[in-house]
């Protein structure tokens, strides 16, 4: 009797405790375990550059000349070929910043400009921005009027006259003056400020003033380009003590020419055609102080 009813109640009380649902948590929770377990070890073994590539969907750090492609720069923006006077991205300088009207200045080069120059203000120094931007025509103008000798050199000498040379005479103007669209002027990134000679930053008001920019300017974004030539710097323009650029823009636009600008492009005006003998790309638009290059 125990035995014949043994079997059926046995699986009568068992059958409860076997239910489906309990089987399946725990197999689950097993499988579950064992998930996390070989899951741990593969984050124990994971090296951050692992990781970082595992990422799924992470768009891919973009270059400084994709960046300034990204924001709207082009080849012709670079080469100055824009009225600032009509883009939205530039405002014109208060004249009580400037020895005149008319200047205009990237909005955010101008804000960046008055924050260095309130905070040079506090030492006792001033700073009055003697150019700012220039476009490819403005140039032009510059640049012929060298060319042809309306206008003398820096050196006192007419261009046209000492130099008949197209090349020798392209060098000499070249010595500080841009050829129309390689100018960083064109950008809205670059200001020159008090004097157009570096015998002024060498004494008095002017070696203070320079002294404090090249202490703090980078604190406000800016670098002067045109440092001395030498080793450092072999090629481009003389020094600049007065010329200074503002590096969170002009950065990604100088490597946006050092991969898109070519000798071709510089054209358009008396002399162009020496550009590329003289290879003014590489040396004059990418021949700046390597402590300002991207
Ligand atoms: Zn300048």
């Amino acid at each position: 009797m125990a035995t014949r009813l043994s079997r059926s109640n046995l699986t009568i009380k068992l059958m409860p405790r076997f239910n489906i649902p309990l089987i399946a948590a725990l197999v689950a929770f097993a499988l579950c375990g064992a998930c996390q377990s070989s899951g741990g070890d593969a984050q124990h073994s994971d090296s951050p550059a692992e990781k970082s590539t595992n990422v799924p969907d992470a768009p891919p750090a973009m270059t400084l000349a994709e960046q300034a492609r990204e924001a709207g720069f082009d080849a012709d923006y670079i080469m100055g070929k824009f009225n600032p006077a009509e883009h939205p991205d530039f405002v014109v300088v208060d004249q009580q910043y400037a020895d005149r009207g008319g200047l205009y200045l990237r909005q955010e080069v101008y804000d960046a400009f008055l924050k260095m120059r309130a905070a040079a203000a506090k030492e006792g120094l001033t700073m009055t921005i003697r150019s700012a931007t220039r476009n490819f025509d403005y140039q032009k103008g510059i640049w012929e009027r060298k060319w042809t000798g309306a206008r003398k050199l820096s050196s006192g000498a007419d261009a046209a006259q000492a130099f008949p040379d197209p090349k020798a005479r392209a060098l000499e103007i070249l010595k500080y003056s841009s050829m129309p669209g390689t100018s960083r002027h064109h950008w809205g990134t670059d200001l020159d400020l008090n004097a157009f000679n570096n015998a002024y930053f060498e004494t008095g008001p002017g070696q203070q003033l320079y002294a404090w920019m090249q202490a703090h300017a980078a604190e406000y974004g800016f670098c002067q380009p045109y440092s001395p030539k030498g080793e450092e710097r072999p090629h481009g323009y003389n020094e600049e003590k007065w010329h200074w650029s503002y590096l969170p823009t002009a950065q990604p636009l100088t490597a946006l020419a050092r991969e898109s600008l070519s000798n071709g492009d510089i054209e358009g005006f008396k002399g162009a055609d020496v550009a590329g003998e003289i290879d003014v790309v590489r040396k004059y638009v990418l021949g700046i102080n390597p402590g300002c290059m991207p």
